[in-house]
């Protein structure tokens, strides 16, 4: 009863977006008749006419997988429901409309001038993360496309070492820094271009990016969920609101017994394991650790911007205009014999390559700004996750890590104290 509460609360902060998004949609797209035939294109067609329909299905999946995960608790019922996400918001809606893509659009929308963002990407972008603050990360469970994949693939799990772990994640602010950058400087959307399942929805892609998501699902059959865990983007803020979360799924829903049954069964290192209170650090020196570290903060973030700054040549050449200047140029000495479709197609055209130069030079401008930004975030990352190493607060028993926890359900059928009818 009080799951479905809940859901009628989180449905409530979510009907103004569901309502502009059928007002938006009221009107079908002008019906021009002329002989321009429109080329075949090599992304989907535009969502628009189906924006308001996904965001309903999204909102369905949603509030079904909390039901799961919460008041059926089984595995299986969310099994099921990634099969209807793989086929749905994978096949058919070949990965597009996404929340994680979604995350460039909203971006854009707050950096660049002119540009805004459709109610109907907002609420795709706002929805899961609502619901992340309310219920944990029941997106990754089984909704999100590129989750469900790598879920379904995870058929041998290993557990890497923690440290390891939290190392190959510190990836994802990597991935995030660089598709903010990417979309605040011009240079791309990032996130989409490289998504490497994306070839494998549209059945079709660049043999590089099919090859990445071979790789990758490969992977993935061995270290659950390699994308989730190294590399999305929108996974981190789906952690931060997990990390306040009203509601989080239990490993048992009754007391815990410490049996020690579901210490090996989360492949993705989410289990909290119990601390007693004799290998808990010393309160006080975990005080002078953290006050240490706050205090050599800033320098860490002022190195880590100088080295953002320093490297705005690299970080610059992400940006199309970049790479083709520098492309022209290395042609035009000879450095390079053969041309490509990009310079082909500009010497074709009327711009001159001074025009061209010119440009890249102001885009290189932007980039030691961003390049900045870029590395004193990284630093301020690493110094956050280093003052968070710093306490060890005493734990009783085994609990899910709000943040890390995909809610996947894996845990469930190993815990004894879990009435035998669910542990499905
Ligand atoms: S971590 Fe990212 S890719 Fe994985 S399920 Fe969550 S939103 Fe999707
Ligand atoms: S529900 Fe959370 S703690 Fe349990 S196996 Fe899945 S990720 Fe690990």
């Amino acid at each position: 009863m009080k799951t479905v509460r809940s859901l009628l609360v989180v449905g409530l902060f979510l009907l103004p977006a569901m309502l502009s998004v059928a007002a938006e949609m009221r009107f079908p797209p002008p019906d021009f008749q002329t002989d321009y035939k429109i080329p075949d294109l090599n992304s989907p067609a535009p969502v628009s006419s189906n924006g308001t329909r996904d965001a309903i299905i999204l909102f369905i999946a949603l509030s079904v997988t909390t039901w799961m995960v919460f008041k059926a608790r089984s595995r299986r019922g969310l099994f099921i429901i990634s099969i209807f996400s793989l086929a749905y918001f994978g096949f058919y809606r070949t990965g597009c409309i996404c929340p994680v893509g979604s995350t460039q659009n909203v971006m854009a929308a707050v950096f660049l001038p002119d540009v805004g963002v459709s109610v109907a990407v907002l609420s795709f972008f706002v929805m899961p993360l609502l619901f992340s603050l309310f219920f944990g990360r029941v997106f990754c469970a089984s909704v999100c496309p590129l989750g469900a994949i790598q879920e379904l693939v995870a058929i041998a799990p290993i557990r890497i070492s923690p440290a390891l772990d939290r190392t190959l994640g510190l990836g994802r602010y990597v991935y995030l820094g660089l598709a903010v950058l990417g979309v605040a400087t011009g240079s791309g959307f990032f996130i989409c271009r490289w998504d490497p399942f994306v070839g494998i929805y549209r059945m079709g892609h660049s043999f590089g990016m099919l090859l990445a998501g071979g790789a990758i699902l490969t992977l993935g059959i061995f270290v659950a969920r390699p994308y989730c865990r190294f590399l999305c983007p929108y996974g981190i803020m789906l952690g931060w609101m997990s990390r306040f979360s009203k509601w989080h799924l239990d490993i048992p829903p009754s007391p815990c017994v410490k049996c020690r049954l579901c210490e090996n069964s989360c492949p993705y290192n989410a289990i909290n394991m119990p601390i007693p209170s004799h290998l808990v650090g010393d309160p006080e020196a975990g005080k002078r650790r953290i006050r240490r570290l706050v205090y050599v903060s800033p320098l860490i973030i002022a190195v880590g911007a100088t080295l953002g700054y320093l490297s705005y040549e690299p970080l610059s050449r992400m940006h199309p205009k970049v790479a083709l200047s520098e492309r022209i140029a290395a042609e035009n000495i000879g450095k390079l014999t053969t041309d490509t479709l990009e310079t082909r197609t500009f010497r074709a055209g009327k711009q001159t390559v001074d025009e061209l130069n010119a440009q890249a030079v102001q885009i290189r401008e932007y980039f030691k700004t961003g390049g900045a930004w870029f590395g004193g975030f990284l630093a301020l990352i690493i110094c956050l996750k280093l003052i968070g190493l710093s306490t060890a607060p005493k734990r009783d028993i085994y609990t899910p890590n709000k943040e890390t926890c995909f809610s996947c359900g894996r845990c469930y059928p190993y815990c004894p104290v879990e009435p035998l009818p669910k542990r499905s």
